[in-house]
């Protein structure tokens, strides 16, 4: 029998199709282990929602155990995603006293399918008073069991007693759900009375940096931060653009190899591995998966990818921008939705009755993205994504869509009612069976737009690399639900669906094209237009944008969707700022700790040093002028001077903050404070690294970290 760990030193021998998912208590290991009957009831539950009673429970848990002994696993836990962004676990062992001595390994379907993790300890944003600490975790049987080390990890969503959603888990079913419900509708209405169901589904692109350990155990603004606070430019930076796709050195790719395996073991579909374009920058690609299922294997994909480092001397960066000056990590989240038949319901299709069903679905993203545009910044806005956004190289925080020009060129004919170029020259009536016939877009794809149209799918491209991708799903899903049950309502009313339909595509275009952008999303120019000319959102920072996630139409909408409680939505918007505002001052404090711990001990001792050999020199040779040392000891005594200014400005600008105690006041003086006073400190010390010898320098530099994995 082949148990975790022997899993684990096998690497290399077994094939991929072998290893492929054998820690996953999925569909092939249901089959394997359970009765007949059973596995149909547990099929119909997960792909249809139907409600499992007891006996199936306790079946399936006496199954997913025996079948997690067999793979060695002697614990189960409740694997939930609370708040905090990353996952939680607690783990329970199987063993059960025996009559007359020894153990039993036991588990019941209670156990599986509900859990009491003491939930104090994650943030509630207020939604769990203290005195009731207890929350709970409900098993999500869509998402398939799994091993990890020793446990059985069962995905769950966590909430708190009273029901309100504790995890980023709850709102994000609820959110496919209510798209599920409004697609079907829309589709019903238009004549497609096959469907049963509906579903989203997302391949996320993640990017991250791989340095050495030995390295970041070096630097204390890696380790407290997940960034580097100091650091004057490397000697080399990505201005050659030699990284970007080059061949990726041995030791990564030993890292990537362990880590496919790692990943695989698991089910998750790691597809595509490349370097990216700052040095030590990579990129992993799944396949793409219906949304829990890959925003679960996200979690573990980040999880897994900085386990699998550490085994190999590495550390895996995910913040958003570790390395000031150079490319920061983002998220493409791809996201799509299909029917329970297999078609996408963004695919144009071949024929005009297809086409008119993608025109309906693409005028909802559209109305969608334009009518929340400020649900969607809020969805990705962490202390971290703000130094991406708007920085040229991530797309800017303004929202805008890209559809390329074919698409678009089909959005401006049946606007102004004219006949669109690429079909047959016939003159557009009202009426569907006229629309024009068109195929994938074929136009080059655009890079720098926030949210593009890629043939398919759409790719929000605004998430930073450490986000959970829940989040961005949640008010996609959301948002493009509830447009989609306005259509219905119209539908639902029409006396001719034809007609209604074509009129709701030609209102959507003439309310909403503003959010159609096909040129440069980097330009100045475009910010410009985007925000005077167009009255687009243009939320810079997270103490901007999350104040909003409580503007009376978002509540109303999250909440007809039932989404989010007003509670809850308030829970999130304190958590979210508050993360914020702690994750600024630890910045803060970590900045001033290491200038003056650091830093400026460096660089006295190295002008102390100059001016010695500078003076013993000149007892030497009295002659001499000594012009290189007194010259530096100069520079760098003024240079020390200001950081020491600098980091005393920076400790009162904390201090200041610390009075203040309504959260968005607070947010918002931080905002307007700290990040100034902490540039500022690093110019004076960047410089003050570039003029010291490397010798005396505290910390490994970028050029150490950044060429350092070979
Ligand atoms: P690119 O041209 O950006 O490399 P890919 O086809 O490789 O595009 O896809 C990038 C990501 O998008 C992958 O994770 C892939 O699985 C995902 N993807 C492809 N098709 C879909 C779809 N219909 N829905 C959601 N994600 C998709
Ligand atoms: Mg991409």
């Amino acid at each position: 029998m082949r148990t975790a760990e022997t899993m684990g030193t096998a690497a290399g021998i077994e094939s991929v199709p072998e290893i492929f998912g054998s820690m996953v208590f999925d569909d092939r290991a249901m089959k394997a282990g359970l009765p007949a009957d059973v596995y149909l009831t547990l099929k119909k539950t997960i792909d249809e929602g139907q409600h499992l009673d007891k006996t199936v429970a306790d079946a399936v848990a006496e199954a997913m155990k025996n079948w997690a002994i067999s793979k060695g696993a002697t614990h189960y836990t409740h694997w939930f995603q609370p708040l905090t962004g990353i996952t939680a676990e607690k783990h329970d062992s199987f063993i059960e006293p025996a009559e007359g001595g020894g153990v039993l390994m036991e588990f019941s379907g209670k156990e599986l399918i509900k859990g009491e993790p003491d939930a104090s300890s994650f943030p509630s944003g207020g939604l769990r008073a203290t005195f009731e600490a207890r929350g709970y975790t409900a098993w999500d049987p869509t998402s398939y069991a799994f091993i990890k080390g020793k446990a059985l990890c069962i995905p769950t969503a966590f909430c708190a007693y009273g029901g309100e959603a504790l995890d980023k888990k709850t709102p994000l079913l609820r959110s496919m759900e209510a798209l599920n419900k409004q697609a079907v509708r829309v589709l019903r209405l238009m004549g497609d009375d096959q469907v049963k169901y509906v579903r989203s589904s997302v391949g996320p692109e993640q990017e991250y940096f791989l340095i050495t350990r030995e390295m970041y155990d070096q630097r204390p603004d890696l380790r407290f931060t997940g960034r580097t606070l100091f650091g004057a430019k490397p000697l080399k930076g990505q201005e050659m653009d030699d990284h970007y796709f080059g061949a990726i050195k041995p030791r990564v790719s030993e890292f990537m190899e362990d880590l496919n395996r790692e990943l695989w073991k698991l089910g998750i579909l790691a597809k595509t591995e490349h370097n990216e374009v700052a040095p030590a920058q990579h990129e992993l690609a799944p396949i793409y998966a219906t949304t829990n299922i890959a925003t679960d294997h996200n979690q573990l994909t980040m999880e897994i990818m900085s386990k699998v480092a550490e085994r190999h001397g590495l550390v895996c960066l995910l913040h958003e921008k570790p390395f000031a000056g150079v490319n920061g990590s983002g998220k493409h989240n791809n996201w799509s939705i299909s029917t329970d038949y297999g078609v996408n319901l963004f695919s144009p299709g071949e024929t005009p009755d297809h086409n008119v069903r993608f025109l309906i679905f693409l005028c909802a993203v559209i109305k969608a993205v334009d009518d929340y545009q400020d649900l969607l910044r809020i969805s990705v806005a962490t202390a971290g994504n703000d130094h991406r956004l708007g920085a040229n190289e991530a797309p800017p925080a303004v929202i805008s869509i890209f559809l390329g020009d074919e698409l678009t060129a089909v959005l401006d004919a049946l606007e102004s009612d004219a006949p669109y170029a690429g079909t047959e020259r016939k003159r557009m009536k009202l009426g569907v069976d006229v629309l024009p016939v068109f195929r994938r877009d074929t136009t080059d794809r655009n890079r720098t737009s926030p949210f593009a149209f890629t043939g398919n799918k759409f790719e929000f491209r605004m998430l930073g690399s450490s986000n959970s991708i829940a989040c961005a799903n949640i008010m996609l899903n959301s948002a493009v639900a509830d447009t989609l049950a306005s259509f219905a309502d119209v539908l639902e009313r029409a006396e001719d669906i034809d007609k209604a339909v074509h009129e709701i595509i030609i209102n959507t275009i003439k309310t909403h094209k503003r959010i159609i952008f096909n040129g440069n999303g980097y330009d100045d120019e475009w910010i410009r237009e985007a925000t005077e000319k167009r009255g687009l959102l243009n939320y810079r920072t997270t103490p901007d944008c999350m104040p909003h996630l409580l503007d009376p139409k978002n509540v109303e909408m999250l909440t007809r969707q039932g989404v989010y409680t007003e509670p809850e939505l308030r829970s999130r918007r304190d958590i979210m700022l508050e993360n914020y505002i702690r994750t600024l001052i630890i910045e803060a404090n970590t900045m001033a700790g290491m200038a003056k711990t650091n830093i400026m001990p460096a660089v006295a001792q190295y002008c102390a040093d100059m001016a010695r050999n500078a003076s013993s020199k000149k007892e030497v040779c009295p002659d001499l002028k000594c012009a290189y040392e007194t010259d530096l000891v100069r520079k760098l005594s003024v240079l020390l001077d200001e950081i020491a200014v600098r980091t005393s400005e920076l400790e009162k600008a904390i201090q200041n903050v610390s009075g203040v105690s309504d959260i968005i006041d607070k947010s918002a003086l931080i905002r307007d404070t700290l990040p100034e006073k902490m540039c500022e400190l690093r110019i004076a010390c960047d410089e003050a690294e570039t003029l010291t010898a490397r010798s005396y320098w505290p910390f490994p530099t970028y050029s150490e970290l950044l060429y350092g994995v070979h």
